[in-house]
């Protein structure tokens, strides 16, 4: 079978590991990128209206889906990208009539329903789907697609939505082989400016307004708090981290990377463990994400040591109240310890803060400006919430009368243009000022306080000067990819592959009119890959059979359950 997977404006680790799955079991796989230029979801870089449909590539996109001939086209959907998933889905279905279009990721496992129901989509999956996926497309291949497969939905004949139960979380990571990063390498720019690595997966906390608050309640409907756990966090085996490494420095030669897990601080064991056995074959410059919880001297030393330059932490509210509420437990003391521990360790620090919570008052916003002139971070990223389909935070929004109960129900389906916050800033207008004042200290931090006192912050606010600082710097960062922007700087890689992105696709773009002039025809870059091994076509009925996940390899070199026992005491504790 021949499996094509869409994606837009970043690189997509989920769909590496479905290619990887895929052509083991002896399929192709290929993925088309949208770039999205000037209709990014960060809005600074959408310079102005109409730009984005100048230099759309949608035509060159469809063109090359024709070309690819695909049995299946398969899609992640997020809530945020889920207009753009169906605008495509439509298109293509026009394309390719018989090819089956399917769903997974975040928005299929929030709300698979509303997903098909829109009638674009023929089936959807929830949850970690590498062997649900591969037995799906097995079964195409085999003749009549097996509609018993765990972690499937889909409308019957009667228009009755089915949702197949799920498998248990795989608890034994190491099972998944390394994924295939020729997916979007062979893409070219900006892909070649630093590459995304999933060391651990899942994350110990269920905040109630991310996606892995929703996770948590599918697979583990039972747990009512949002307080740690490790049942989410499956950490793999150092020997298994380690070797993926070394292949993405010995194949890539990245210059940098950005670590995807959750909470790199979230096992002290396991990171202490990585730390004392990495070599410089395995260690490359890298971006990760902590929570102030785990952050702590040994922890900070252990990043240190592993090569993190850059570190993006949740600190997200500083109010106790708002922090129980959201499922953070943790304390003032905590957080502000955290930020000098990583400034004192020369370690980049980029702190993510939520504005716009329900039941936040002007209080709480005068607070986050007085922490953080406290307790300075290189930049303090101000967002306006957000509200994912099938979080928690939907109630409490509708409690805090931040939306309306049509509006949360109606968020599964109608969801348009990327995040709600970017179409709306609810109630929260008396926290303008606050993030104003913060985005002045992030931007214009020598002459922050003379632009304060003297009002003069107003008119850089209202110029919008911010956005342009930005452009700025991320222009200026993009000439060298061999090394992380300064944190004040740079929103890690991204930044450096944004303009290396427009830079690209805009040479495409003008290649194609001047193409057009003299009849030749510019295409998108498109990655296809073939099967690793015999074609599924070719295969016996027991290669056909063979399991999707390696549960046969070797024993782990090291135990990791008494050390991960060890990091969930301590942590509970933190907690
Ligand atoms: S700690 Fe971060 S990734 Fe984990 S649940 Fe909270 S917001 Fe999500």
């Amino acid at each position: 079978m021949r499996v094509l997977f869409l994606y837009n404006e970043v690189e997509s680790l989920a769909l590496q590991y479905l290619s990887k799955a895929l052509r083991k079991a002896g399929h192709t796989t290929g993925c088309l990128f949208d770039p999205k230029l000037f209709d990014s979801f960060r809005a600074e870089v959408n310079l102005l209206p109409g730009l984005d449909r100048v230099f759309s590539f949608e035509r060159q996109i469809l063109e090359r889906v024709a070309e690819f001939k695909p049995d299946v086209v398969g899609f992640t959907v997020l809530t945020p990208n889920f207009s753009w998933c169906q605008h495509y889905a439509a298109k293509i279905r026009e394309i390719v009539p018989n090819a089956k279009i399917v769903g997974g990721g975040y928005h299929c496992s929030a709300a698979a329903e509303d997903v098909l129901r829109t009638e674009l989509f023929d089936y959807a999956f929830r949850g970690e789907a590498e062997e649900a996926f591969v037995e799906f497309v097995n079964s195409l291949e085999d003749g009549a697609i097996d509609h018993g497969i765990d972690n499937l939905t889909y409308l019957d004949e009667h228009d009755r939505y089915v949702e197949n139960p799920l498998r248990p979380y795989e608890s034994d990571t190491d099972v998944f082989d390394f994924p295939d990063k020729d997916l979007f390498h062979k893409l070219g720019p900006p892909f070649d400016a630093g590459t995304l690595v999933q060391l651990n997966r899942g994350c110990p906390w269920g905040c109630t307004f991310c996606g892995n608050n929703k996770y948590r309640k599918m697979y583990f409907p039972e747990k009512k708090d949002y307080m740690f756990t490790r049942d989410f966090l499956r950490m793999r085996s150092i020997d298994h981290a380690l070797a993926e490494l070394r292949w993405l420095k010995e194949t890539y030669d990245p210059g940098l990377l950005r670590v995807n897990d959750d909470d790199m601080c979230a096992d002290e064991a396991w990171l202490k463990e990585l730390a004392e056995r990495m070599t410089d074959a395995e260690r490359i410059p890298y971006k990760c994400f902590v929570i102030p919880n785990n952050v702590n001297e040994r922890t900070v030393e252990y990043l240190k040591r592993t090569g993190c330059e850059q570190i993006q932490m949740g600190v997200q509210s500083l109010t106790m109240q708002t922090r129980k509420m959201i499922g953070r437990p943790n304390t003032d003391a905590q957080i502000a310890k955290a930020v000098d521990l990583i400034r004192e360790a020369g370690i980049g620090l980029y702190v993510d803060q939520i504005f716009g919570m329900p039941w936040e008052s002007e209080d709480d916003a005068k607070k986050v400006e007085q922490f953080y002139i406290d307790h300075p971070a290189d930049f303090v990223s101000v967002y306006w919430l957000d509200v994912w389909a099938g979080s928690d935070m939907l109630k409490q929004a509708v409690a805090g009368g931040m939306i309306t109960q049509e509006e949360s129900d109606a968020i599964g389906s109608t969801i348009r243009d990327g995040c709600i916050s970017t179409k709306r800033e609810w109630h929260a207008d008396f926290m303008k000022p606050y993030a104003s004042r913060i985005n002045v200290r992030n931007y214009f931090p020598n002459t922050a306080e003379f632009l304060i006192k003297t009002g003069l912050w107003h008119v850089v606010d209202k110029l919008n000067l911010f956005k342009w600082k930005r452009l700025w710097w991320a222009a200026k960062n993009t000439i060298r990819k061999d090394r992380y922007p300064p944190a004040r700087e740079g929103y890690d890689f991204s930044w450096l592959r944004f303009p290396r992105l427009a830079w690209f696709y805009g040479k495409l773009k003008l290649k194609g009119w001047a193409g057009k002039l003299v009849g030749i025809k510019v295409k998108v870059p498109m990655s296809e890959l073939p099967p690793l091994g015999k074609p599924y076509a070719e295969r016996s009925k027991d290669e056909r059979g063979a399991p999707i996940l390696d549960h046969a390899r070797e024993p782990l070199a090291t135990d990791p359950a008494p050390a991960a026992a060890a990091a969930a005491e301590q942590v509970d504790h933190a907690a």
